[in-house]
């Protein structure tokens, strides 16, 4: 459908004889799904939702012509009732923070005139030609930068380890390989504004010696890697990638390459793996691929919304970044909101923020005045949180704490009608699946959990199985070898601390 408004758009600025006037632009995610397809002028900020493709010469002759605004197309406010007409108004965008996603939904992500309108290249620019690797690192160490891609690992020192290890070859490898279901955070940033992951290789290749990257991005996203393509050519046109950049010495570019879908292929050392031509399999830390990564050289990987960060850090500073979050989570993070709840789509909060008001404020709360149960953060090996999680402020430790954890960035609602064992259940099936097989306890194990689990919901288990249940969970946690085994009893084994009345039910009532 955008498609086709774009091209009617474009036909009504024909027809109405304001080619010289007017541009149709496409821009990248505008985050609000829920009221999508979205049309926003410029300068007046007017937001159209939920637009058709006949309502395009509507907006041009109304809008454009008369000055008078399309009523029908406005946001209306779901307590008051009213018209909004700019976005910044609206409960869904007022308590976000946009870092990452900065220009998505701003700029045209195929012209890199519009980044750089926008301080596009000038932390490169800046980094190459006034700071040393180390003094651009300290920036990032001091910004308190966490990985956004679920580890939490500090950006600043993985720089610094990479930094610090001899050689002369070294890599760095943006990790787009976005796995877990309903997630969409890489992928928006990618289509939006692909040059901000580009300029923040080129000053981690600076930061760590590097003159090489590599984007490892799922085939499934093609409009991302046509984006990225696109970006790429610009990028080495401008001579902000290849050689001798900015007259510096300084060379960097950069490579794709394509994933086939595999969920565990996120995992850094299968990534790398893949990308050698190998099974996309995990292999035992250490060595760290800061030390020993692709082709056996050092190697700094990083996930697209932790790189998108990085030019805005350089630009800002490390104090303006670090004032915002909480104590040990600095900046935002960008969530994928779907499940049961009003408006599904994508969001970037401060740290810090509660459950409350990303899944009441932003989210618009539960779909058909339903009752909230639960919220799955952290992809399908997080947890399952509730009602009493509600007012904690969300960041790295106190997810985890509460037997969940960040992910990468999936939010899922649940209301009163969902059955948590088959929530658990549903989840479980999807890391069997993906389960690589190279370990015991995860290959076996998660099917033994999943078959406890179907034997559950049947209505033939005891509780006697409860317990087996939980103790298989906590040996598999225990004894996997990388990340995905070692969190996939999570949805089980939260979903029993939370809900343990409905595990009973089943097994009391047979059902
Ligand atoms: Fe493979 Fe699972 Fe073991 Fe990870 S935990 S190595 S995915 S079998």
């Amino acid at each position: 459908q955008g498609e086709e408004i774009v091209e009617n758009l474009k036909q009504a600025v024909v027809d109405n004889s304001l080619e010289n006037e007017i541009q149709v632009v496409r821009t990248g995610c505008f985050g609000f799904c829920e009221k999508g397809p979205i049309v926003k002028m410029i300068p007046d900020n007017t937001f159209y939702v939920q637009v058709k493709p006949e309502d395009a010469g509507e907006i041009i002759s109304e809008h454009i012509v008369k000055g008078r605004k399309v009523e029908r197309l406005l946001y209306t406010d779901p307590e008051k009732n009213e018209h909004i007409t700019d976005s910044k108004h609206m409960g869904f965008y007022k308590k976000q923070i946009r870092i990452a996603l900065r220009n998505c939904g701003f700029i045209n992500p195929e012209n890199v005139d519009e980044y750089v309108a926008r301080e596009g290249y000038a932390a490169l620019g800046k980094v190459l030609t006034e700071m040393t690797p180390e003094e651009a690192i300290k920036i990032i160490k001091d910004s308190g930068l966490r990985g956004r891609g679920g580890g939490g690992f500090p950006t600043g020192l993985k720089w610094e380890i990479t930094h610090n290890v001899e050689g002369k070859e070294k890599y760095v490898v943006c990790n787009a390989d976005e796995g877990d279901p309903g997630a969409f955070m890489d992928r928006s940033i990618l289509e939006g504004d692909p040059h901000s992951v580009l300029e923040a290789m080129a000053i981690c290749g600076y930061c760590i010696g590097g003159n090489h990257g590599l984007i490892y991005i799922r085939a499934e996203y093609p409009l991302a890697i046509e984006r990225l393509k696109i970006a790429i050519d610009q990028a080495r046109e401008l001579g902000v990638l290849g050689k001798d950049i900015f007259g510096t010495g300084f060379d960097f570019d950069v490579e794709l390459r394509y994933g086939a879908g595999a969920f565990v292929c996120g995992e850094e050392t299968s990534l790398i793996h893949s990308m050698e031509g190998l099974r996309g399999e995990p292999t035992v830390k250490p060595p760290f691929p800061s030390v020993s990564g692709y082709k056996g050289k050092p190697t700094n990987v990083n996930n697209v919304e932790t790189l998108a960060n990085i030019p805005v850090i350089i630009n800002n500073g490390a104090e303006w970044f670090s004032a915002i979050g909480t104590e040990k989570s600095k900046g935002t993070k960008v969530f994928a909101l779907a499940g049961k709840i009003n408006n599904v789509g994508l969001i970037e909060v401060p740290m810090g923020i509660t459950l409350r008001e990303v899944i009441f404020d932003i989210g618009g709360g539960i779909k058909d005045g339903k009752k909230f149960k639960a919220v799955q953060t952290g992809g399908p090996s997080g947890g399952c949180l509730t009602e009493k999680h509600l007012d904690i402020p969300i960041d790295y430790d106190n997810l985890l704490a509460c037997g969940s954890m960040m992910g990468s960035g999936g939010m899922i609602v649940m209301d009163e009608d969902d059955c948590m064992v088959s929530v658990a259940k549903f989840y479980l099936d999807f890391t069997v699946e993906e389960s690589c097989g190279k370990c015991a306890p995860c290959r076996i194990g998660n099917k033994r959990l999943y078959e406890m689990l179907d034997k559950i919901t049947k209505g033939n288990a005891t509780e006697e199985d409860l317990g087996i249940l939980r103790n298989l969970g906590n040996v598999i946690k225990d004894t996997s070898l990388c990340g995905l085994g070692q969190t996939s009893p999570n949805p089980v084994l939260s979903t029993m601390d939370n809900f343990p009345e409905e595990y009973l039910a089943h097994v009391k009532e047979g059902k």
